[in-house]
């Protein structure tokens, strides 16, 4: 095998490494289903550009399949980018590229000639990457990796735009014996291995990193109610200290008797009532940091604009959780909770306003549950059912 054909392979080996990372990502975490599709786009591109470097010269049929293979993998790649975010490559790509498959049937009265198909085909990868480049600026959801993937899409898409540049100006489709003397082969598989490389990279990093993200979450989330963990808490506390958030005031929550409930129900009784405790509190707080700290403890940060509504927001939990009816065989059930509130002073941190407003917690479990006491305020030992009369 002489060396111009040897670079023949080199591509299609690139893409079947790629595509082998990628079955390995998708192997390790399931749930990235985009890999599977990235792994299915650069084996298909491999197979694509295979079928034509070994493909009999004048051999139509090959060439019509490879060409179909190619928009195949533009597809799949689209499709790759589109499931990270739960979408489909749109309606309009697969259209292009089935009309564009079509045409380019041989032995039909309509098949471009060779130097025009050359063009074509590099303005319908182009075309069906244009028709995702808008969403895929709309993903970018403030991320880093979110403007890598718009420009790794961007770059696929000028440079189909440049070989159908180039082949206007050069076109070049005689039969070839020597790789490097066909200025097609060259610009060909040196843009596909320039590109092929900034998606297959870009798709790796931000597929790795959705899963660390995606683990990230769940290593902060409390299984059972959904809510954010103590971890979640931590985050929070750090991200107040980043300045990227503010938080001007906490509630804290602490059910009473809780012990009995389990006791009386069962352990699993008692989880159920954590679980309408926590859909209690993301109705009322929806929105806003809520966090499980283990047992039946819960705690809600508040941004600096909703300090205003802190009271009256701490009354809503309270009468919440005391308005939770259950089914049998919890149906004789009834929860309350001792409420804490604590509003941010000059200089102090999320954990001194933590500490505050349990103390407050502690002062209703003294002065008999069921109330909503302020760590600032004079008017502590607030109670539902007092502020309705
Ligand atoms: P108090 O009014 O003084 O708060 O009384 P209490 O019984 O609620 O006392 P305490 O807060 O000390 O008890 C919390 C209980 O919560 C202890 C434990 O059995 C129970 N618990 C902790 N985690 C879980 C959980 O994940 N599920 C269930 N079902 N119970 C839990
Ligand atoms: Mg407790
Ligand atoms: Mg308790």
């Amino acid at each position: 095998m002489s060396d111009a054909r040897i670079f023949f392979f080199l591509v299609p080996s690139m893409f079947v490494l790629f595509g082998g990372f990628l079955i390995a990502l998708s192997m390790a975490d399931r749930s990235l289903k985009a890999a599977r599709w990235g792994a299915a786009a650069f084996l298909v591109g491999a197979g694509g550009i295979l079928l034509d470097a070994l493909r009999p010269i004048g051999e139509e049929w090959w060439r019509h399949l490879a060409l179909t293979l190619h928009f195949i993998t533009v597809a799949l790649f689209i499709q790759a980018f589109a499931r990270r975010h739960g979408e489909d490559l749109p309606t309009a790509a697969l259209g292009i590229a089935a009309i564009a498959s079509l045409l380019f049937l041989p032995y039909q009265p309509l098949a471009p000639s060779p130097e025009a198909r050359l063009v074509i085909v590099q303005l319908v990868a182009f075309s069906m990457l244009a028709t995702v480049l808008p969403r895929a600026v709309r993903w970018r959801d403030g991320r880093a990796i979110g403007r890598l993937v718009v420009g790794a899409l961007g770059l696929a898409a000028l440079s189909y735009l440049v070989r159908a540049g180039l082949f206007v100006i050069r076109p070049d489709t005689a039969p070839v014996t020597d790789f490097f003397a066909s200025f097609y082969n060259v610009a060909f598989h040196l843009t596909t291995a320039v590109v092929g490389l900034a998606l297959g990279l870009v798709l790796l990093v931000a597929l790795g990193s959705d899963a660390v993200r995606r683990e990230n979450r769940e290593s902060a989330m409390d299984p059972l109610t959904g809510l954010g963990n103590r971890r979640r808490l931590h985050w929070a506390i750090n991200s107040d200290e980043e300045g990227k958030w503010t938080c001007g005031s906490v509630i804290a929550i602490d059910l009473d008797h809780f012990k009995a409930v389990n006791d009386r129900y069962g352990h699993d009784g008692g989880d159920r009532v954590l679980i309408a405790v926590a859909d209690a509190l993301k109705f009322v707080f929806r929105g806003q940091r809520i966090c499980r700290l283990g047992g039946e403890e819960f705690v809600i940060l508040l941004p600096r604009d909703m300090t205003g509504q802190l009271s009256a927001l701490a009354a809503r939990a309270l009468a919440a959780i005391e308005a939770l009816r259950f089914e049998a065989p919890l149906d004789n059930c009834r929860v309350s909770a001792c409420v804490g509130t604590a509003i941010r002073q000059q200089g102090m941190g999320i954990d001194e306003m933590l500490r505050r407003a349990d103390k407050a917690v502690y002062r209703g479990k003294a002065q008999g549950r069921g109330q909503v006491n302020s760590a600032d305020a004079a008017n502590d030992g607030t109670r539902p059912a007092d502020r309705r009369a």
